[in-house]
């Protein structure tokens, strides 16, 4: 956390979500030097904040938009329609007419149903094939709904070429917070056998879309321990990746990255209260703590079903006596556990009503999960830091 972050949180009075802009733009240059010539397409949904978009595509930034609304935010933060492009392999014709109709000519696809209608809706644009994968080694494996099998990729490309569309590229998800580099290892060898089944089909593509599931660095697992992905060597397994289809292509080749989690989780931190920590019986006879928050699973935390967030109590030192919790949100649904781990999380013994407690790494999602006041607790308000 930056002395920025920190000391906003340490001056908020209320609840809210702060994001470290300078933070987030720092995460943006490191990636540019960790992968030397790949073109950034920010995904939206990771953080859909109109200041944090606009400082993204001042520094050059594209974006991976999945709705109509996404593109309308992605142009408004001042990115040019070249640099959108419509990653969703899931589209209404309503949504691909009205992508089109703001520019967007370069769209995700991975069945024929959807190559036709992109044909008629969205003559002569672009498409890209997103490939399956298994989602091994990453905590959302996002691994049934999106993409097609190799032998399936190059049937749809090639029935783009003949519907009149220019089968322009490949892309994949390995999974989100993925955390090995042998999954990347995985995407490149489909990327490669791909390459070559289409190229003896005489088609060539111009670019490789290595799409998102760079990990946050401040997570913790669901035991509390901390989530440290290799990124040294998820880096060097890229780029290895990069050159290797590169040696393969007869033509230029490029590539396009989409981190969503990766730029923005760990400059971004909640600033929330606790509502009560108590004492309860439970139906089993044991007694143990519960930890409520004023934020849960419905206003900024919903991925607490896989990972823990690291809080801070500032108002209890480092000497304060502390008891296992379970942590949860404030609503009335008994779903709204945010750290309800094997090893329940250490709290202070004397966590008062009103006191801050800071809910760090939780920039990533965060308002993109936030419901419309779900039993009257209102989504977060954010503030954005400059520099300073
Ligand atoms: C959500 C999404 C991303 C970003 O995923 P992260 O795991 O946050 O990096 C990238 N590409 C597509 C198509 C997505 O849907």
């Amino acid at each position: 956390m930056t002395a920025r972050l920190r000391a906003a949180l340490a001056a908020a009075d209320d609840d809210r979500i702060i994001y470290d802009l300078p933070g987030i733009e720092e995460r943006y240059d490191e990636l540019l030097r960790r992968l030397p010539g790949a073109d950034v397409r920010f995904a939206m949904k990771a953080c859909p904040v109109d200041e944090v978009l606009a400082r993204l595509a001042r520094k050059g930034a594209g974006f991976d938009a999945a709705s109509p609304g996404e593109v309308g935010q992605a142009l408004r933060a001042g990115a040019p329609a070249a640099r959108v492009h419509y990653g969703n392999t899931v589209k209404s014709d309503r949504g691909i007419l009205a992508a089109h109709r703001l520019g967007v000519r370069d769209f995700a696809t991975d069945s024929p149903e959807d190559v036709t209608a992109l044909a008629a809706l969205a003559p002569g644009s672009r498409v890209f094939c997103r490939l399956a994968t298994t989602g091994e080694g990453a905590l959302w494996g996002l691994s049934r709904k999106f993409g097609c099998a190799p032998e399936e990729a190059v049937r749809v490309l090639a029935g783009a070429r003949d519907a009149g569309l220019t089968p322009a590229g490949l892309s994949v998800h390995v999974g989100s917070q993925q955390m090995t580099a042998a999954a990347w290892r995985r995407a490149f060898d489909a990327f490669a056998d791909v390459l070559a089944a289409l190229a003896a089909r005489g088609i060539r593509l111009d670019h490789v879309n290595l799409g998102g599931g760079l990990p946050a660095l401040g997570y913790r697992d669901l035991r509390g321990r901390p989530l440290v992905p290799d990124l040294d060597e998820t880096f060097a397994t890229i780029r290895a990746g990069m050159a290797r289809l590169r040696a393969a292509a007869r033509g230029p080749l490029r590539f396009v990255v989409e981190p969503g989690r990766h730029l923005v989780a760990d400059h971004g931190a909640i600033r929330a209260h606790v509502a009560r920590l108590a004492s309860r019986r439970h139906a089993d006879g044991g007694r143990g703590y519960w930890l409520f928050l004023s934020c849960g699973k419905f206003n900024g935390l919903y991925e607490a079903d896989q990972l823990q967030y690291p809080l801070v109590f500032p108002s209890h030192g480092a000497a304060a006596e502390l008891v296992p919790a379970v942590v949860a949100g404030p609503t009335c649904d008994s779903d709204d556990v945010v750290a309800e781990g094997r090893v329940p999380v250490q709290v202070p013994r004397a966590a008062a009503s009103g006191d801050p407690v800071w809910i760090l790494s939780s920039g990533a999602y965060a308002v993109s999960y936030m419901t419309r006041g779900f039993n009257g607790y209102g989504p977060l308000p954010h503030t954005c830091l400059r520099a300073g």
